[in-house]
């Protein structure tokens, strides 16, 4: 028997506050998915073309990758039993550490269990109080996170304003902490690309620790995916890469890539990795074969960036703002269409799975305030009709809500 228990005082609050979200038209439900992540599936009961996940490549749901994880699972079970540092790191963990650190052309390489952990864990064990972090005003939460419980000094530059970083460096040139340069790869609410030859010029000219997060850059930039240290050729100029294994790479995950030292250093000190449980074999497995799709099938990517310079083509074509005026100008596939208003953005994101297109709303806090949008992320495996159908969407929902004229 369901008893619905009363609701208590204690967490008035956060009624009032969800209330506050309501009125703002800002609050929202979580969507379900029904079937399996792909270019059109079933999301509350309703079939739509999905514009919204991070599976670049179609990998969630490859028939490779969905037998190594079965496999793994009938061979070693479906959990480590323990974190890393006691009883749970099995030699497929280490098989893939080793596989990435080959991928990324590195000395080593540690899995955690997310992007976001990875980043939390590694900027927040690096560094101490007396140090400092350079940051760009856009670099993921996970970032701001690990630098909070850091307790290093944050200076936050303009977004891919390097002249911002300098300063900021120079600032803090005459102290005696350590310095942490540090950006995404591809920034995931514009789609634009960091300056990472740029920011490791600076890192060289003044002795900065360089730090690249590359979540949304991992299997879509770069030699076979290989990100935007390979895109930018800066290989070894990189002191900590980043990469995730929940978006390109189809599974879950994150790592981090470096010297032998800083991943044996991150062996006894990144809390995430000495304090919670290591993967499931099958993700590991899965993250494997992942790695050699990369490797095998490099026309994924290729389709993968066909796809996009069709779509923000035909977008821009159809006389919506794609960025770049007030607003970055993205560079990748996920690709925004800006309109202000956070209502406004809601709204269109409401009316366009009406229609039978899902596309997320995004507002402030999430990006700054008059600049809401909605995010359309493209993949490898879109066919031109599918796009066809969603442009066509977008813009008769477009025309209805008097976006275009
Ligand atoms: C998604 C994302 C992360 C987190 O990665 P997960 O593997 O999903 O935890 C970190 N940084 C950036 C820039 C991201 O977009």
């Amino acid at each position: 028997m369901n008893r619905k228990i009363a609701a208590r005082p204690q967490l008035a609050h956060l009624s009032a506050h969800l209330d506050e979200l309501k009125q703002k038209g800002t609050y929202f439900h979580l969507r379900i998915l029904e079937d399996q992540q792909e270019p059109v599936c079933t999301y509350d009961g309703k079939r739509v073309i999905n514009l919204a996940s991070n599976n670049y490549l179609g990998l969630t749901a490859h028939p490779k990758l969905r037998e190594a994880a079965i496999e793994a699972t009938r061979k070693y079970g479906v959990g480590s039993g323990a974190v890393r540092t006691i009883a749970g790191t099995m030699r497929i963990h280490m098989e893939l550490e080793e596989k990435i650190a080959r991928f990324k052309n590195v000395e080593a390489c540690v899995v955690f269990q997310s992007g976001f952990t990875a980043n939390a864990g590694t900027v927040s064990s690096i560094l101490g109080k007396d140090d400092f972090i350079i940051s760009d005003e856009l670099n993921h939460a996970s970032i701001i996170d690990g630098a909070r419980l850091s307790r290093a000094k944050v200076k936050v530059f303009r977004h891919r304003d390097t002249a911002h970083a300098e300063d900021l460096l120079q600032e803090v040139q005459k102290e005696p902490g350590h310095k942490l340069l540090i950006t995404d790869g591809v920034f995931s609410m514009d789609g634009d690309i960091g300056p990472v030859d740029k920011l490791c010029d600076l890192a060289d000219k003044y002795g900065a620790i360089m730090m690249v997060d590359d979540a949304h850059a991992s299997g879509v930039l770069g030699r076979n995916g290989r990100g935007s240290v390979d895109h930018f050729h800066c290989d070894g100029r990189v002191d900590v890469q980043v990469g995730t294994l929940s978006k390109a790479i189809g599974a879950l995950g994150g790592y981090v890539c470096g010297s032998r030292d800083l991943i044996d250093y991150l062996y006894h000190r990144a809390r995430p990795f000495l304090f919670s449980t290591s993967h499931p074999p099958s993700v590991a497995a899965t993250c494997i074969a992942a790695f050699d799709i990369l490797e095998s099938e490099p026309e994924r990517i290729e389709r993968l960036w066909e796809n996009t310079r069709y779509f923000k083509r035909q977008l821009a074509a159809a006389g919506f703002n794609i960025g770049g005026v007030n607003t970055p100008a993205s560079e990748t596939p996920i690709t925004p269409i800006i309109l202000g208003d956070g209502r406004v953005a809601m709204e269109f994101s409401r009316k366009l799975f009406d229609a039978g297109v899902m596309a997320t709303g995004i507002a402030f806090p999430t990006v700054p305030e008059g600049k809401a949008r909605i995010r359309t992320i493209m993949t490898s495996e879109h066919t031109r009709a599918q796009m066809d159908q969603a442009l066509e969407t977008i813009a008769h929902i477009g025309k209805q809500m008097a976006i275009l004229a």
